[in-house]
């Protein structure tokens, strides 16, 4: 049996655009066109071109190969013809392969926010459809608010959609742009609309996260007879965020009450990618990953307790609800004070350790995680902590280098113009071979000065750390006031791609955050080590 195919339309770098925080160049939406393309996305919408110098640079060549480029835009304006409208000839003259177009459906916003009548509205959704397939590219029209505009008033509603229908649209999208619509009421309102007399094979869905069903809002769409989906990368989007494509697309390849009926443009290779799509987005916007991303976050098949972790091993499945291969993460067995031996063993031996299960280490590293944990440390967040712990316990790292001390001074005063500024500066005094070095720097904040100053002058270790870099710092209060307990977590990144997590627990901020940085680095140099172990 065929099976009918769902079109996927991403509008990640306009709907994305408007993240709060989110602020894409030239750069930024070239890299994210062709990542976009790559995974094999049938549309991507490019954003409006000649809304500023940024998009007007973008749209003045085609950015994909396989996707069809979309440019974003408004129908033309009441009262003049097509042809002597500039937004539309604008949007014609893009380099790209479509338009789609944003066209009110509910009557309030005709007459409030266009200030035309519902007749006049009509006529430009038509001319502006008409005149784009005289253009020779293919049209779609985006329906704001329709779902609002239909429960308001849903003959106009309707007659917008059909218009565009009529006219040679190729997909009419029913747009949640307010994101409160309920998944009971999408899958009947788009029935409705079906019936009307528009197939099912021209409608698509643009859901917002207003109410966290905007991916249960698209797939209702599906199962009404909508066959285009719109969404965004990670869900990003203004608000709650869009309907999160990475979560839409494994649930649609692997559930099998998709995938028995349906098929993407996304092949399983493509799929097998997708951990690593999402968090290079991520990356790419500078914010870190969600641990928790259904499919993608690193928490997605990671189990805690110990009965549950031996169970896994005798049978994934009975855990797991699709394969974690599948969409590129892996299963993860924490270590943590409720796991049991089989926990710590498993983790071990992922990270390439070997060690028998009765061996007396072993007890000895599980009674000494329980006792750092009690004190505040959190090694399931922390894995190369943990490495480094267990390496350390079975005798295997060398120290590398020595801090002897380490000074942080933090200023804070007027300068010659009468503004408050805040100068941090650190010393830290190592000493590696026997030979001592002093290294200063100022940074912002005294963490930063201090993971400068740390990383100004290892000697010889100097090069094999130029490649790393700390991409997130997090600091926890464990109990109440300024003599609390604070929990430091680093995360850094070296030119391999790898991230990896340290922690640091103290009375004083600033000295967890030093014991993370340790970690840190002498994990790095770790590693370096066993990568040219393993090559060897
Ligand atoms: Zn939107």
């Amino acid at each position: 049996m065929s099976k009918e195919r769902i079109y996927l339309f991403d509008t990640t770098l306009r709907d994305g655009q408007q993240t709060p925080g989110v602020d894409f160049s030239v750069e930024d939406k070239i890299a994210i066109a062709q990542m976009l393309d790559d995974l094999g996305i049938d549309y991507v919408e490019g954003g409006y071109p000649g809304a500023n110098p940024t998009d007007s640079e973008f749209f003045a060549k085609k950015r994909t190969t396989r996707s069809q480029f979309v440019a974003f835009g408004m129908t033309k304006r009441a009262g003049v013809s097509a042809s002597n409208d500039p937004g539309l000839a604008a949007l014609i003259q893009a380099k790209s392969d479509a338009i789609c177009f944003v066209a009110k459906s509910w009557d309030y916003h005709v007459r409030v926010a266009l200030g035309t009548t519902n007749e006049e509205n009509l006529e430009s959704i038509r001319a502006s459809v008409t005149a784009t397939q005289g253009a020779g590219k293919v049209a779609m029209v985006d329906c704001e608010h329709f779902f609002d505009g239909y429960k308001a008033n849903p003959e106009y509603a309707l007659s917008c959609v059909k218009t565009a229908y009529e006219a040679g649209s190729r997909w009419i999208v029913l747009c949640d742009t307010n994101g409160g619509t309920q998944p009971e009421e999408v899958r009947r309102i788009v029935s409705t609309v079906i019936a009307s007399g528009v197939p099912g094979d021209h409608l698509g869905i643009h859901a917002h996260n207003d109410t966290g069903q905007a991916v249960a809002n698209s797939l209702a769409a599906i199962e009404a007879g909508a066959r285009q989906i719109q969404g965004t990368l990670n869900g990003i989007g203004e608000r709650c965020g869009n309907a999160n494509l990475i979560t839409i697309i494994p649930t649609l390849m692997l559930k099998p009450v998709y995938a028995d009926r349906f098929e993407v443009g996304i092949t399983p290779e493509r799929l097998a990618g997708l951990s690593k799509l999402s968090h290079a987005f991520d990356e790419l916007l500078n914010r870190a990953p969600d641990s928790q991303a259904p499919y993608v976050g690193t928490s997605a098949f990671a189990t805690k307790a110990g009965i549950h972790a031996s169970a896994i091993l005798k049978d994934p499945q009975t855990y797991e609800h699709v394969a974690p291969e599948a969409v590129g993460n892996e299963r993860r067995l924490m270590v943590s004070d409720q796991g049991g031996k089989s926990n710590f063993l498993v983790e071990l031996r992922r990270r390439g350790i070997q060690i028998d299960k009765d061996d007396p280490r072993l007890d000895s590293l599980i009674a000494q995680v329980k006792e750092r944990e009690a004190q505040g440390y959190a090694y399931e967040g922390a894995d190369a902590s943990f490495e480094l712990l267990a390496r350390r316990v079975l005798g295997s790292v060398p120290e590398f280098f020595k801090v002897d001390s380490f000074r942080c001074m933090v200023e804070r005063r007027f300068d010659a113009n009468g503004n408050i500024k805040t100068v941090s500066e650190a010393v830290v005094r190592v000493t590696i071979d026997g030979e001592t070095r002093l290294s200063v720097a100022e940074g912002q904040g005294p963490v930063n000065a201090l993971d400068i100053a740390l990383r100004k002058d290892l000697g010889k270790y100097q090069t094999e750390i130029a490649d790393m870099s700390l991409t997130d710092y997090k600091v926890r209060i464990l109990n109440g006031g300024t003599d609390a307990i604070t929990r430091v977590l680093i995360e850094s990144f070296d030119s391999t791609g790898e991230r990896w997590w340290t922690v640091g627990v103290s009375d004083n901020v600033i000295d967890a955050s030093f014991q993370a940085l340790m970690d840190s680095i002498i994990y790095k140099l770790v590693k370096n080590r066993e990568a040219i172990r393993l090559a060897g």
